[in-house]
């Protein structure tokens, strides 16, 4: 394939932009650490969280989150606790949780499903550019140039995350795997259940099935009576997604459930506890109920979105922008159309 040099007005442009960025205020990201029970601990990167638990013999973590915050963290953990990271436990291989593990690859052993070992894999194959990213590919040589990637784009933003190889150019190969270059890959892997123990304390982690990506885990601290799970496991808080389906997902809160615990720890905004947990698995039951039911007296879609408001629901984020896609959703896999 060809790559074209970049002409003198995509170079000036791109000056333009690296000004502009440079002239931008730092904003630093919004940190913290909260100390839930015993030696439990939730550290927050802006919008993403994760969990660490303290031991004599060092520290079990859960997603690095990113480079940054993985270093901020690292800091942090050195000079209150002076113990070192042990183990990197990841809940699934999507880049704004798990990137940046590099940090701790000094001192940590790094634990991920089988599947995010697939997912870390080189680009395969050569599929095309399609939608958005087809229409950033301005010379129409089938990559997208780092001069061609707008920086309002995915690619824009995350350029480097994409480029696997480091050419300059992300591919359709390199968008299909994911902007994941700083997930540093799992060095143990397992199928359906993975415990590690240090210092004393125990952290189990659970296969979740194929719900959000194919490679989920809920972390259990069974002596802390606590669970962790980015993306699926939310608070007042309803999925973006039900991908790949609403089964899937009420399968995975089943499994996170049914465990013993009380402080319902997510990757993202609230924190709470198991009742909240229980609400999620009840909209997710609530919501493909509704949907058969209305298949079966023969509705439309249409219809359910108007009739079937899920009251009971409203007050959690995401109500109000996710439910009518979530009942078109459930019924195109309950039609079997999707
Ligand atoms: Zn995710």
């Amino acid at each position: 394939m060809k790559r074209l040099i970049p002409t003198a007005a995509v170079l000036l442009a791109m000056t333009g932009w690296n000004v502009a960025a440079a002239q931008q205020p730092a904003q630093p990201p919004a940190r913290s650490i909260t100390n839930i029970t015993g030696q439990l601990y939730r550290a927050q990167n802006a919008n993403h969280y994760t969990v660490f638990l303290v031991t004599p013999e060092g520290v079990i973590m859960s997603d690095p989150i990113n480079r940054d915050f993985a270093r901020w963290l690292k800091g942090e953990i050195a000079t209150r606790f002076r113990v070192p990271v042990r183990y990197v436990l990841y809940t699934h291989k999507d880049w704004d949780h798990a990137s940046g593990g590099v940090v701790f690859a000094d001192t940590a052993e790094f634990v991920g499903h089988v599947n995010m070992l697939k997912a870390l894999a080189p680009p395969a194959g050569n599929p095309p550019l399609t939608g958005d990213d087809a229409k950033l590919d301005a010379n129409r040589d089938g990559l997208i140039a780092r001069a061609e990637a707008t920086p309002a784009s995915a690619v824009g933003q995350r350029f480097d995350l994409f480029d696997y190889n480091r050419d300059g150019f992300v591919s359709g190969a390199e968008i299909a795997r994911g902007s994941i270059s700083d997930v540093y890959a799992p060095t143990t892997t397992f199928t359906d259940r993975h415990t590690v123990t240090l210092g004393g304390k125990r952290v189990s982690m659970v296969y979740l099935g194929t719900a959000h990506s194919d490679d989920s885990a809920v972390l259990h601290f069974p002596d802390e009576r606590a669970v962790f799970s980015a993306d699926i496991l939310q608070v007042r808080r309803l999925p973006n997604a039900l991908s790949p389906t609403v089964g899937s997902f009420i399968d995975a809160l089943a499994t996170i459930t049914a465990l013993d615990f009380e402080h319902a720890l997510t990757g993202h905004a609230l924190a709470g506890t198991k009742k909240d947990a229980e609400e999620s698995l009840r909209y997710l039951r609530e919501l493909a109920d509704g949907v058969a039911k209305g298949i079966a007296a023969g509705r439309t879609v249409a219809e359910l979105q108007k009739s079937l408001t899920l009251d009971a629901f409203k007050g959690f984020e995401r109500w109000d922008t996710v439910r009518e896609a979530h009942i078109a959703s459930v019924y195109a896999t309950l039609k079997g159309t999707k």
